[in-house]
């Protein structure tokens, strides 16, 4: 079954919102159905552009369907754009009208002329009610193509999609469903069962992760690998097919333990799983804790390790010590080591690992220094041991472990400090993995 996506505002072609609806839809066609969407098309709000892209959509797909442009403002025109393209006229609902006039008298505001448009849809077409907004969902057979309309405000697609559409779907790919209307149905062909597994890695470039990954494609055909930056981290992607449900939960069992070997401990998680979430977990597995002392990440460490509920349990607390002061009241850095290592360096990063960990009586203390930059071009520009992007991590653990690391990751500052948490929050990841279960 070929899916299209058709999304119109002005709004989307002018960069002032991004495409959320389609990027929604995507995910839930594929993960709750398996199937893949074959084409996205955007259209700002002209009448002309707008016809044109229905016909050329709905001519080359069964399933349509189209976000926004339904609300009562003059610049709202695909419904009537819809029954241009299909060649039918409008026809008044009461139904609809009368669902949109109760809406308006529940919160209290006057149905302008041009709110009851929304009562008009292409003659024949089937429509669900608005339950979060005004206007409804219609649902019209354009050519060989069932054309769904849904609201752009993206909390009334959401509903729409979750309540209707991805029902109707489901049942269209049951082979015994007669059409959703009357005349010509959709071709049946023969179902493709899908799943999408993400594996987040971190600590490996993408062109080594790449080249990890190159047997594991050839050895699965039936599985579309792909990379993608998630900044700070690098998500390998495992599209499996299959045409079997059973085919596939061993195809995709099998693939992904294939890629968890080959890239080791570069994975921290899968799908929308982060660092710190991944990380509270191995803590509260063995039952150890940890402190932070953070300065040039201003409290992201902590941030990212308090993401999952229960994180009170392994995460004591985290001091954000951003000036020399805090260091020494917060951490019990000594004036003479401050003075003889400074602020950023090698050696106050360990002192603050082990004096977080001493003071909070923890199991492990992490602590991260450097330079987020992105002030005024300094003149003369700094040395380069106190160059923005310069960060030194240290992790001091139950026998006195430690690991440190010496990172240069020049960019903008927002992007050096989420840089510098990952990299900080992976090391304490290495250690306690390196530390084993006990
Ligand atoms: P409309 O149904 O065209 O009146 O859209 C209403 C509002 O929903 C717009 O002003 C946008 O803020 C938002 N919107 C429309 N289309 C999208 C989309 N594809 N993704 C996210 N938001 C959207
Ligand atoms: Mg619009």
């Amino acid at each position: 079954m070929r899916i299209e996506i058709l999304c119109t505002g002005d709004e989307l072609l002018t960069g002032l919102t991004l495409d959320s609806n389609g990027a929604f839809l995507q995910t839930c066609l594929l993960e709750r159905l398996g199937l893949r969407v074959s084409r996205s098309t955007v259209v700002g709000d002209e009448r002309g552009e707008l016809v044109g892209a229905l016909r050329e959509a709905a001519a080359r797909a069964q399933v349509l369907v189209v976000s926004g442009g339904l609300g009562p403002t003059a610049d709202d025109l695909t419904v009537a754009c819809a029954a241009q393209a299909a060649g039918l006229p409008l026809a008044y609902s009461a139904d609809i009208f009368q669902s949109i006039e109760a809406r308006a008298q529940r919160l209290g505001f006057r149905l302008t002329e041009a709110a009851k448009k929304q009562a008009w849809i292409p003659q024949g077409a089937r429509y669900v009610l608005n339950r979060v907004g005004s206007a409804p969902m219609v649902h019209l057979r354009m050519a060989s193509c069932e054309v769904f309309l849904l609201p752009g405000v993206p909390r009334e697609f959401r509903a729409f999609v979750e309540g209707a559409l991805l029902g109707w779907l489901e049942e269209c790919l049951l082979p015994s469903t007669p059409p959703l209307l009357p005349s010509p149905s959709p071709p049946a062909e023969g179902r493709m069962f899908r799943k999408l597994r993400r594996l987040q890695c971190m600590g490996l470039p993408e062109s080594l992760i790449d080249e990890a990954m190159a047997p594991i494609a050839a050895a699965f055909p039936a599985v579309r690998v792909g990379f993608r930056v998630r900044f700070p981290a690098v998500e390998v992607k495992l599209l499996c097919e299959a045409g079997t449900v059973e085919a596939l939960a061993q195809l995709e069992g099998g693939v992904v333990a294939a890629a968890r070997k080959a890239l080791g401990v570069a994975v921290f998680g899968e799908g929308e799983e982060g660092l710190g979430e991944g990380l509270v977990d191995l803590l509260l597995e063995r039952g150890q804790t940890v402190g932070v002392a953070e300065s040039c990440t201003g409290g992201q460490v902590a941030a990212e390790l308090t993401a999952r509920p229960g994180a009170s349990r392994c995460m004591l607390g985290s001091a954000v010590a951003y000036t020399a002061k805090a260091k020494r009241l917060w951490v019990g850095l000594s004036e003479e080591a401050l003075g003889v290592h400074g602020e950023v360096s090698a050696e106050t990063t360990r002192l603050l690992a082990q004096g977080v960990r001493e003071r909070l009586e923890t199991d492990w203390g992490l602590a991260i220094t450097g330079y987020a930059g992105g002030g005024r071009v300094a003149s003369p520009p700094p040395p380069p041991e106190e160059q923005a992007g310069l960060f030194f991590i240290a992790c001091m653990g139950p026998r006195g472990v430690l690991r440190e690391a010496r990172v240069f990751w020049p960019g903008a500052r927002k992007e050096v400090q989420r840089m510098a948490a990952a990299q900080a929050l992976n090391l304490l990841r290495l250690c306690l993995l390196e530390a084993g279960e006990g």
